[in-house]
């Protein structure tokens, strides 16, 4: 099977993704768009957290249903658990020897339209 590997900038958050890299997309939900990066897909079963559990900050918003992952040491944005299916999205950037100069055509998913709950 096919192994990609990925990190965050300093290399103490590292994943696998155990299957092709698929469905290139971003978003423009509120959080997405000042994020900026191009993600892909992977199952429950397809993501592998391999280590940096202890520097994984986590972020949620409105309805908490997604969970935004980052390394609290470089910052960066490695994968977050998706609100519209129950899944891993994760950063194409941190894809060891991806040559994002070749990303394929890359849909856009329209985050924005989802319900927002009221902020009271
Ligand atoms: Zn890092």
């Amino acid at each position: 099977m096919t192994i990609q590997k990925g990190s965050c900038h300093c290399g103490k958050v590292q994943f696998e993704i155990h299957a092709e890299i698929r469905d290139f997309r971003r978003c423009d939900c509120s959080i997405c768009k000042r994020k900026g990066a191009v993600m892909c897909t992977a199952s429950e079963d397809e993501f592998k957290l391999v280590a940096g559990e202890n520097h994984l900050g986590m972020y949620q918003w409105n309805t908490k249903t997604a969970r935004h992952y980052f390394c609290t040491s470089c910052g960066i944005y490695t994968h977050h658990w998706r609100r519209s299916r129950p899944e891993f999205g994760y950063n194409i950037g941190c894809i060891e020897g991806f040559d994002v100069r070749g990303l394929p055509d890359v849909t856009f998913f329209n985050g924005a339209a989802m319900s927002v709950v009221s902020e009271e």
